[in-house]
């Protein structure tokens, strides 16, 4: 194959990949997206957000999305032991989406894919990126191998990373490093609902909290299919024995709520388990490259934010590209590290006191405070930049005071 020129790179053509060369293109800028795999594809992050509704519809990728039908997410329930907490998307402190989608990702990103393409961006599947050279000016010449093992280049005047957990550039610039929340890992499949529940029970989003640190998902597809998988420290997952399948028969045991509904159904594919899944980067940018989404940084399932993560950066990253690709100075370390840490670190103090049990004391306690549940519940629906929200603007403080205050409620009602 012939070398080729273009202005932007795109390594990867999941959501944050294809949000990014949307936007490049409805904005004049020349892309071209390599993407490893032929779809569709599997792969997991099959709860999204309401905040990721804003990016499809900024870069023309909503109308798509919508004619598939997906099961609607209006919100998201938390079991534990015998109480339930539902967060409702409509009754949140900040402005936005009040509901989102529950996605199989292999039909969810195919449909994203066949879009962009529609639109007219240059897309290769089962091209696979090898290696990346930078010169001086950040201008980048990319080896890229097809599947029948040719070998071509891409000189580009700027890369934006969004191979998920292919991790190109990190892995080539060695730009990983350690994350800094516990090693869990997960343990998931699908199966197929003959006898879902009547009404809202059979297709409502759920975590059950089994124990403090492990709680299995239950996502219902509108397809007939549902997505379950379980979640906890990486030693838990590997205390099981057997094949995948027999380790996830055996964890179902340990759902009080979902025994009886998934414990005869067949797995439609041996169960994948993902060790050790946090990761982070020493830099999110560097001259001539960004990192969106999975390549970035990832933190947890629990709350859902990988892909509404993956398609915000994948936005920024590609309007500043833009801006800079039109002549405009660029502040990257503000504009874009500085944004997406600032949302990244809110959803990390999430996640973290989740496994603290800090947040779990405040979802499950009764009676329920509305004020606070409207502020974290704009958080889960992912407005994570909302500084007019305590619960975003003091994140680091607010869970634990609040928790402690439950705790000394909670004594006080001892004594
Ligand atoms: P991806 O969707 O992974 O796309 C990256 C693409 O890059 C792939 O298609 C891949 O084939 C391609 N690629 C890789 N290497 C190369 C290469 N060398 N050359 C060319 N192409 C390449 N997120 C949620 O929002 N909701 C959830 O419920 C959720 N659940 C999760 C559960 C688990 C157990 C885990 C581990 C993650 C979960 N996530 C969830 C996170 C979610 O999977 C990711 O955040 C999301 O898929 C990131 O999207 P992306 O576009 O960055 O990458």
């Amino acid at each position: 194959m012939n070398d080729i020129a273009v202005d932007v790179l795109i390594i990867g053509a999941g959501p944050s990949g294809c949000v990014a060369s949307s936007y490049l293109k409805n904005n004049g800028i020349s892309s071209k997206v390599v993407e490893k795999s032929k779809f569709p594809r599997f792969v997991i992050g099959e709860s999204l957000l309401p905040r990721c509704m804003d990016h499809f519809e900024e870069t023309g990728l909503l109308d798509c999305l919508m004619e598939q039908q997906f099961e609607i997410k209006a919100g998201a329930r938390f079991l534990k032991d015998d109480i339930v907490c539902n967060f409702d998307f409509s009754k949140k402190h900040t402005p936005g989406w009040d509901y989102t989608w529950q996605v199989p990702r292999a039909d969810f990103d195919h449909t994203l894919a066949k879009e962009i393409v529609k639109k007219g961006v240059d897309v290769s599947f089962g091209h696979e990126v090898t290696a990346v050279e930078f010169d001086e000016n950040g201008h980048s010449t990319t080896t890229v191998k097809t599947e029948e093992g040719n070998e071509y280049n891409i000189r580009a005047k700027f890369i934006i990373d969004s191979s998920g957990y292919g991790r190109v550039l990190p892995r080539l610039l060695d730009l990983d490093k350690p994350s800094t929340l516990e090693a869990n890992s997960a343990i998931f499949t699908h199966v197929k609902e003959t006898e879902r529940p009547e009404g809202v029970e059979g297709t409502l989003i759920t975590f059950d909290v089994v124990k403090d640190e492990v709680w299995l998902w239950v996502i219902p597809f509108s397809n007939g299919n549902t997505s379950i998988g379980f979640v906890g420290p990486t030693e838990f997952i590997e205390s099981f024995k057997g094949t995948n399948a027999e380790k996830l028969k055996e964890m179902l045991k340990i759902s009080d709520y979902y025994y009886d509904r998934l414990k005869d159904l067949d797995f439609l594919f041996e169960p994948h388990i993902i060790k050790n899944y946090s990761k982070a980067v020493k830099q999110l940018y560097g001259k001539g490259y960004a990192l969106t989404g999975n390549s970035a940084e990832f933190l947890d399932p629990v709350f859902s934010s990988g892909v509404t993560f993956a398609t915000e950066s994948g936005v920024k990253a590609a309007k500043l590209i833009t801006k800079q690709l039109n002549g405009e100075k660029v502040d990257w370390e503000q504009d874009y590290t500085g944004y997406i840490m600032k949302g990244v670190d809110v959803f990390r103090t999430y996640v973290s006191e989740w496994y603290t049990g800090n947040l779990q004391k405040i979802f499950f306690h009764r009676p329920e405070n509305p004020v606070i549940k409207e502020q974290i519940c704009a958080v889960l629906a992912g407005y994570v930049w909302d500084e007019t929200n305590p619960f975003v603007k003091n994140h680091n403080r607010l869970v634990k005071t609040v928790a402690k205050v439950i705790d000394m409620e909670n004594e006080r009602a001892l004594s």
